[in-house]
Parts: structure tokens; C-alpha cells; sequence
């Protein structure tokens, strides 16, 4: 499945719209293995977003990544800023002379964290979402179970990047925030695509 200009649109709408609402879940999730920000970093680049679609409507697919890219860049700061930036970025490029799969573009915004963070799988991060996501939607099953079993998985990590990682043994137990957040962004996916 390809997503085209008007379906990505909402996506990342969809997207903007959970990160502004679960702001305080996204903080609180932070402040148990972290340093409590995750949701308010989130949300300043929730509102970043939206301002860039205000002031230029995007016109392709790759615009709309790009501007999605240079908000979380700009704005969100912390760890999680730079690495969905990334990953947008990415996925901008690979878009600009045609548009791919979504498992193959998710695929690509996944590589990109792994570049950007010097990290994989298994380490309690954001791409324990990403991945399997990207894994599920290039075989066609991709549902809203894939995002249950792959937060289930994080909580029981112990992670090895990021802040987490100073809390060893003791981050086990805790859902990750950015693992969370992703979650946010591809229940989004979920309800356009179902649309
Ligand atoms: P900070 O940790 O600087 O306060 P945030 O709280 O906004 O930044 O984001 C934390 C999230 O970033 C983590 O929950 C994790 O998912 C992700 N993260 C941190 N470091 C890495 C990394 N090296 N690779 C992948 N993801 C990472
Ligand atoms: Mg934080």
C-alpha cells in the first residue's frame, strides 16, 4: 500500500493531534526512566508542525516530510527531536521522484533512527516500534496488535540508549516514551488507513 499527498496529510494531522493530547501520558512516562519531557518536547513540535502546514500548505509527499522533519528538528530538541527528524528527513528524500510502499518508506525513516542514534532493535528505544511496524506493513499485517505487542515488548527491555540506560535493570518494567510516542504516530497511520 502506497499512502498518496491528501491520506499522508492526515496522518500526520492525526498524528499533531495525539501528541497534543497526551502530552501529560508522553511526561509521565519520561519522568519513570527519563527526565520527564518527552510529552512537552513532543507538543512544542506538535505545534511546530501545524505552523509549517499554516504557513505553506505542502504540495507533494516530500514537502510534507520535510517540513514534518525540519519542525521536530527545530523545535522538539532533547534526543527524540533530531532522531524523528531524521527519519522524516529520510523518508522525505526517498519520496522526492516516487513514491514506495509504505513498509519500504517506513523501513527507510527506521534506518535513519538507527544511523542517527547508533542503535537496533532490543535496546528500548523508539525503533522497537519503528521496526516491527515496518516489518508488519511489507507483509500486509500490519494492525493495531502489532503496536500492542511491540509496546509489551519494550516494557519488559532493559534498555541500552538513551537516558534510560543509566537505570539498567531498573528500566525494565516501564513502557518507553519514544517507543510511546511512535505508537501514537502509527495508531494514526492505522485509523487513515482504515479510512
Ligand atoms: P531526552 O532523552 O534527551 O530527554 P526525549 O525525552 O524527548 O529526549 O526522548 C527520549 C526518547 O528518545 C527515548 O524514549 C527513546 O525512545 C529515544 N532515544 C533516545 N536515545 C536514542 C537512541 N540512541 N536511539 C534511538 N532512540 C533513542
Ligand atoms: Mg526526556
Amino acid at each position: 500500500m502506497k499512502l498518496e499527498l491528501v491520506d499522508a496529510k492526515k496522518w500526520i494531522n492525526l498524528f499533531v493531534e495525539k501528541l497534543e493530547k497526551n502530552q501529560t501520558d508522553l511526561n509521565e512516562l519520561d519522568t519513570a526512566i527519563g527526565d520527564g519531557d518527552h510529552g512537552t518536547n513532543m507538543k512544542r513540535g506538535a505545534e511546530a508542525i501545524t505552523a509549517a502546514f499554516e504557513k505553506k500548505d505542502p504540495e507533494n509527499l516530500s514537502d510534507l516530510y520535510k517540513a514534518t522533519a525540519f519542525a521536530m528538528i527545530q523545535k522538539v530538541g532533547g534526543a527524540s527531536g533530531p532522531l524523528y527528524g531524521t527519519a522524516f528527513l529520510d523518508m522525505s528524500k526517498a519520496v522526492k521522484t516516487d513514491n514506495l510502499e509504505l513498509g519500504d518508506l517506513l523501513q527507510i525513516g527506521t534506518d535513519g533512527l538507527k544511523r542517527r542514534g547508533e542503535s537496533d532493535t532490543g535496546m528500548k528505544t523508539m525503533i522497537d516500534v519503528w521496526q516491527p511496524v515496518s516489518d508488519a506493513l511489507k507483509v500486509n499485517k500490519f494492525d493495531q496488535k502489532v503496536i500492542d505487542n511491540a509496546l509489551e515488548n519494550v516494557k519488559n527491555l532493559v534498555a541500552t540508549k538513551g537516558r534510560a540506560s543509566y537505570l539498567e535493570e531498573k528500566s525494565k518494567g516501564h513502557i518507553d516514551p519514544g517507543a510511546q510516542s511512535s505508537a501514537y504516530l502509527f495508531e494514526s497511520l492505522i485509523e487513515i488507513m482504515g479510512a
